[in-house]
């Protein structure tokens, strides 16, 4: 991080919560994912007050913006990050605070964050120490719950989480011996869910297949961060994503598969949803913006940096995913951020097995898909929107408190210039890594303005952020989602089970007759 970017954020920690006066935006194009107009906004109290035609609100108290030559879109939502968290034996370098803030700086407004497990399981123990760690907050934001494990408590615990407002619990099928669950797990785990009204969340690679290839790979003297690549090839996350929407089928649940970052990944949850069967996918920052050249890198800092999982892929892979994104066969673009320093990479040198899995992207993530889906021509604004920030919101039972721009939503508005032109790099994000996947990448289209809760908080080039400012999102179940299920239940039970799910009377007294002759 860059030293002036160290001093703002050290000045804001301490900053006196000002008072926030009512924002009267004037005259951008207000981008919600069902249209695009030009319009004024008011905002008062954290929440948007009014959406009206230019000129036409009366405001005369509040502070006025000049959004003219601007689009006005709801903030980001990132379904998936990963902050003051404690994987492979490291602890993230962002916590809450430093976190959330350069969220905040590259456009994003809301978070839900994993809930890693506790050692020795402890899930509702687990998930009270991240809500401690959340108190440094500055945005508003909510949490998916790993579960590694199963047995009565899991399900106990799994009821009490969802009547806190969970409604997301996230299952891996890899990290074989630490973090994977079995096909039993999942078949469980899916029926409760389904029980509760929950998403069920997979990372889906198969971990019993990409341990082999590890082995291999390191007994053949690939030790660096492409034997991290070879071990885990596009075809064992296609399988894995193909079983887990198997098993969502069975339960008849929803699913949502995080990172997609493979063509075969993406067709299978595209004929899922052909077939009617509801399973979300989420790619990647990383996926859409990066292929995997580097990693091939002489430089070990270099390569290190990209290692992540499942792995960024290559640009065919990069090109199938973003147009997929744009057109419909995923649904959302998020990050996985899990910054490291370039020194905790560094512990993979002498094996990729050592190495802590994870990229950067929770402040880049706007950016970069604004450069790839509207640049490119591929997209419009609105499906920027929608899949940066409104699919998020229905998805996770926020919408339209979050991921919206109307009379009564939170007051999470981004200002975003279309010609400002600007180059990501290490030495000016405000993430507390000291590397960035997307160093060097020119972007046209910037976040000059990020209002959170109705108060400025990223004005281009400064952050005005309060620690404990962000607030816990209670997310009821049986969302959007799950709307029309049970109606489903019934023809997908008559496909499934042709001839009934009863059991056929045979008269075992005669048979039980006929073999005592
Ligand atoms: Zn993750």
């Amino acid at each position: 991080m860059g030293v002036a970017a160290v001093l703002v954020l050290f000045l804001a920690s301490f900053a006196a919560s000002a008072e926030a006066s009512a924002l009267h935006l004037k005259g951008g194009v207000v981008v919600n994912a069902d249209q695009e107009t030009l319009a004024d906004l008011l905002i008062d109290n954290g929440k948007v007050l009014e959406v009206g035609p230019p000129g036409s609100l009366m405001a005369p108290d509040a502070e006025v913006i000049d959004a003219s030559g601007k689009y006005i879109m709801p903030g980001g939502i990132d379904t998936h990050t990963h902050l003051d968290s404690l994987f492979m034996g490291q602890n993230t370098p962002d916590d809450f605070f430093s976190g959330q803030a350069a969220a905040l700086a590259g456009g994003t407004t809301c978070h839900l964050d994993m809930v890693m497990p506790q050692k020795g399981g402890d899930i509702l123990g687990g998930y009270a120490r991240y809500r401690e760690a959340a108190k440094r907050s500055v945005m508003d934001y909510s949490f998916h719950i790993v579960i590694t494990h199963w047995n009565d408590q899991v399900e106990e615990a799994m009821g009490k989480l969802v009547e806190q407002g969970l409604q997301s619990f996230k299952f891996f099928m890899a990290y074989k011996g630490k973090l994977q669950v079995s096909d039993e797990l999942l078949a469980h785990a899916f029926r409760r869910c389904r029980q509760l009204g929950a998403i069920p969340l997979v990372h889906a690679e198969n971990g019993d297949a990409i341990d082999k290839e590890q082995q291999r790979l390191i007994k053949a003297g690939i030790t660096g961060p492409e034997g991290h690549q070879l071990s885990r090839p596009p075809i064992v996350e296609e399988e894995a994503t193909f079983r887990a929407v198997m098993f969502a089928n069975l339960a008849n649940v929803p699913l949502f598969v995080v990172h997609v970052m493979s063509r075969g990944a993406m067709e299978v949850i595209a004929k899922a949803r052909t077939a009617g069967q509801r399973v979300i996918g989420e790619t990647l920052a990383s996926a859409i913006g990066l292929n995997q050249s580097l990693i091939w890198s002489s430089d070990f800092t270099t390569a290190s940096k990209f290692v992540m999982s499942p792995p960024i892929r290559t640009e065919e892979h990069r090109l199938a995913v973003r147009a997929g994104l744009a057109g419909g066969a995923l649904q959302l673009v998020a990050t996985d951020h899990c910054g490291w320093t370039s020194a905790q990479k560094a512990l993979g040198r002498e094996s990729f097995l050592k190495m802590p899995n994870g990229v950067n992207g929770i402040e880049e993530r706007m950016h970069v898909a604004w450069q790839q889906l509207i640049n490119s021509g591929l997209a419009s604004p609105s499906r920027f929107v929608e899949v940066t920030s409104t699919a998020a919101a229905k998805v996770f039972n926020l919408y339209p408190q979050k991921g919206v721009i109307q009379a009564g939503a939170d007051a999470d508005v981004i200002l975003l210039d279309p010609n400002a032109e600007h180059t990501i790099s290490a030495s000016s994000h405000h993430s507390k890594g000291d590397i960035n996947i997307f160093e060097g990448n020119k972007i046209r289209g910037k976040v000059v303005m990020t209002i959170s809760q109705g108060k400025v908080v990223w004005d281009g080039s400064s952050l005005h952020v309060q620690r404990g400012a962000g607030r816990f999102l209670p997310r009821p179940a049986f969302g959007d989602l799950y709307k029309g299920l049970d109606e489903r239940d019934a023809i997908r039970s008559a496909e499934m089970y042709p001839y009934g799910p009863v059991p056929v009377k045979r008269d075992l007294a005669a048979l039980h007759a006929k073999q005592e002759l």
